[in-house]
């Protein structure tokens, strides 16, 4: 009973209530990254109640992480980052399973566990992952939500296998800039708070299969100016290596 309290306010909405909240609980979410975008997505998904939440990351928590991966205190610093978030979100509801992977997502890993989860939450912050996860993602038919950032700026977009384009048709190699501009490497914390729990919102849309989903569309959010885009992308590109 006091499990279902929690959830009160989210129970109050036509598309929860206690039937999405009990089917909530029978899902699965993987958020690969317990940093910037990490920490806010499982925050939210914790407290959303997704009944098994993954994370994995093979780094351990710096202080210069501090100022965006707010699931890690400063007493954490030198903690694994999945242990670290682990802790954190088990602090904030206790009724959820959380699998911790104390390492990073590679080619051998991948499939494995990227099979044992509904959803997957793109939450990395270098592209070699990200096309890593769509590969693994796309093979094994999961749709994902890809987020980035840097400096004031952020984008998020739900891939969906079979229907929506894939991160390589959309961009073909690593951007140029992000190999060239070390200023890229900026962030403010607040960006990856809004893109990362955003990303949560889409998980758990996906997972109850409620609303509309950011499929086949980018949105783009400047937090400098607050101007926010959302842009329509194009179908899958069909010479695409990865998903055609
Ligand atoms: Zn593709």
């Amino acid at each position: 009973m006091e499990e279902l309290e929690r959830y009160k306010r989210q129970l109050l909405l036509d598309e929860i209530g206690e039937e999405g909240q009990n089917l909530l609980k029978t899902k699965s979410c993987l958020v690969v990254g317990a940093g910037g975008l990490g920490s806010p997505a499982l925050f939210y998904l914790a407290a959303a109640g997704v009944g098994t939440i993954g994370i994995i990351d093979g780094d351990e928590v710096e202080i210069t992480n501090l100022n965006r991966q707010i699931l890690h205190k400063t007493r954490d610093i030198g903690v694994a980052k999945s242990k670290s978030a682990k802790e954190k979100l088990l602090e904030l509801n206790p009724y959820i399973n959380v699998c911790e992977y104390n390492f990073f997502l590679d080619k051998e890993n991948g499939d494995e566990i990227i099979k044992k989860y509904d959803v997957i939450i793109d939450a990395c912050d270098n592209f070699e992952t990200k096309f890593l996860i769509n590969e693994l993602c796309i093979r094994n038919n999961k749709a994902f939500i890809h987020g980035g950032i840097y400096n004031f700026k952020g984008q998020l977009t739900t891939i969906i296998p079979g229907k929506t384009l894939c991160l390589k048709c959309l961009f073909e190699d690593v951007p140029k800039e992000v190999l060239q501009d070390d200023k890229r490497k900026g962030v403010i914390g607040a960006i990856a708070g809004v893109i990362g729990s955003m990303q949560a919102l889409e998980a758990i849309k996906y997972l109850l299969k409620i609303g509309d989903l950011l499929s086949g569309y980018m949105l783009e959010v400047n937090g400098l100016n607050m101007k926010i885009r959302k842009i329509k992308l194009p179908g899958p590109n069909k010479d695409c290596p990865i998903c055609s």
